[in-house]
């Protein structure tokens, strides 16, 4: 093999993840993705710090606004145990109000490349068709990759870091020295395809992401285009044979098991050629890696962890953890903290962000509680003598082991219960009002699970939509970041608020 490449920073993967690590600090960086853009990818709905908040950091707000996609207001959710649909709007968060309360739902295809085709212009070096073999280690360190070019030949680089952003089938992701530990409770399957023709909600929600449960799972419905729709079920691993044995008829039985879906595609006809014409699959999908960096790497977007699809946190954490690992390699690069300082606070950013979102999911899937939902009876398979939410909690809690640094296992049955009671009273006041569309969410907002959610998402848009501001530290003696949010820095040396 010939000599290796030398660059700054090698990132795997073109997903919206790899192509956040943009090359706006002067660093020489290489991107390999092993697909050619545009490809496929689920993922379709989006939320506001996203859109707002990482864009505009890349500079390519206008692009996306540009690209015409569905104007996404918020959600709605045939959800908990009220028989009504209930919406929340972006709008009705104090922090989101304004003309940034909405997000996106995005064709992928159109969406990633995007956002590579942005990384491109700033620098990077893209390189598609390119598989990533193995991470190169020097010693205890990860010092390049090997990949094969489109020629089929075989080639080495070499940089400071590696950015591992290859998603959920990463095959490097272990150089970081952990492995990942799959969540206990979100043990999923998600079995989807695409429909022409399908009905719309009312305006002004008319481009929200609908989600509905039924007793086997929970179906999600996203407004691609005026006529194209997303549709998803999602459904515990019990039905996994079923899924295998003919995926469309799954997809089909589900939709029929659902009233408000199956209405909804009243008259809307399956896409059945071309990209969207395929019934896919995906499971095993929950997870999160015991280690998130290691000498030269560092793990981003679903190569580190992902949930679950209900709340459209794939993006945002994907792109949480693009931007935490740059500020992280660029105050490395430019000599201006030990790298123990800056990815140790990449770390218990990302882990905070992935547990405040565990936290929330978990209570969110708990108020669904009908007696014979999946749900229930996934709390009810633990055998266990103590109530259902015990049981839910320690089920829960066995995911959260890789987190235990962040949240204290001991506390963490009082805290579910409490979460999920609360989100539960919030749906029920929201639900109950009869106040326009955009009031109801009010009461959702003021739950405290809902309030952690939002804390570090408003923060993201809000230095994308104010540009430079200066934050308190997030984490107990940890880091800020630079009021141009691109590095790390000692709070001590930050600007005081306002004069960034
Ligand atoms: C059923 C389901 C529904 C979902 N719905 C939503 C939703 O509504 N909203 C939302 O925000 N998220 C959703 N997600 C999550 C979302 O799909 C992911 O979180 C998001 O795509 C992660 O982005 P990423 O950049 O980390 O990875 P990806 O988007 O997967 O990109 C990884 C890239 O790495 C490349 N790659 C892989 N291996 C290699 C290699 N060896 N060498 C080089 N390149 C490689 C791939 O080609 C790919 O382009 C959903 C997920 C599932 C499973």
């Amino acid at each position: 093999m010939s000599v290796p490449e030398q660059f700054d920073v090698i990132v795997v993967g073109g997903g919206p993840a790899g192509s956040t690590l943009i090359a706006d600090q002067g660093h020489r960086v290489v991107l390999v993705d092993k697909q050619s853009f545009p490809r496929y990818q689920i993922g379709e709905s989006l939320l506001p710090a996203t859109v707002h908040g990482v864009c505009r950091l890349l500079g390519v707000e206008d692009e996306v606004r540009a690209a015409g996609f569905t104007v996404k207001r918020g959600g709605s959710f045939r959800w908990g145990t009220s028989p009504e649909p209930w919406n929340f709007l972006f709008a009705l968060s104090p922090e989101l109000s304004g003309p940034t309360s909405y997000a996106y739902q995005v064709d992928r295809m159109t969406f990633d490349h995007l956002l590579l085709k942005n990384a491109a212009r700033h620098g990077v070096d893209v390189r598609e068709e390119s598989p990533a073999l193995a991470a190169v280690t020097d010693g205890e360190r990860v010092s390049g990759i090997r990949y094969t070019d489109p020629g089929g030949r075989e080639r080495e680089l070499a940089a400071r870091w590696v950015v591992d952003a290859s998603g959920n089938g990463s095959r490097l992701h272990a150089a970081a020295g952990g492995r990942r530990q799959y969540s206990e409770f979100f043990q999923n399957l998600a079995v989807f395809g695409y429909f022409e023709g399908g009905g719309r909600l009312p305006a002004p929600d008319s481009g929200n992401i609908l989600c509905a449960a039924f007793d086997e799972g929970w179906l999600w419905y996203i407004p691609l285009s005026d006529t194209l729709t997303s549709v998803g079920a999602v459904l515990n691993r019990g039905q996994a044979a079923r899924i295998s044995a003919d995926r469309e008829r799954t997809l089909m039985e589900s939709i029929q098991r659902c009233a408000i879906v199956r209405d909804m595609l009243g008259g809307a006809v399956r896409v059945t050629e071309g990209t969207y014409g395929e019934i896919r699959v995906r499971k095993d999908y929950s997870y999160a890696d015991t280690r998130f960096w290691a000498p030269g790497i560092a793990l981003a977007g679903d190569a580190a962890c992902f949930i679950d699809p209900v709340f459209s946190t794939g993006v945002h954490l994907a792109t949480y953890g693009g931007l935490l690992a740059a500020r992280s390699v660029n105050s490395v690069l430019a000599g201006e903290l030990p790298e123990e300082r800056a990815f140790g606070e990449f770390e218990a950013r990302y882990r905070r962000e992935y547990a405040v979102f565990y936290e929330f999911l978990a209570a969110f899937y708990d108020m669904q509680q009908h007696e014979d939902s999946y749900f229930w009876k996934a709390r009810k398979v633990t055998n266990m003598r103590a109530g259902d939410m015990e049981a839910f909690t320690t089920l829960v809690a066995g995911a959260y082991s890789a987190e235990a640094a962040l949240v204290r296992p001991d506390t963490l049955a009082e805290r579910f219960s409490a979460s999920s009671a609360d989100l539960a009273g919030a749906v029920e006041r929201t639900g109950a009002a009869r106040t326009p569309s955009g009031e109801r969410m009010t009461e959702l907002f003021r739950a405290p699970v809902v309030a952690d959610v939002m804390t570090e998402m408003n923060q993201i848009q809000r230095r994308g939509v104010g540009g430079a501001i200066t934050e308190p530290p997030l984490i107990e003696g940890g880091l800020v970041p630079s009021p141009d949010g691109r590095r790390w820095i000692e709070p001590d040396t930050a600007p005081a608020a306002g004069t960034a």
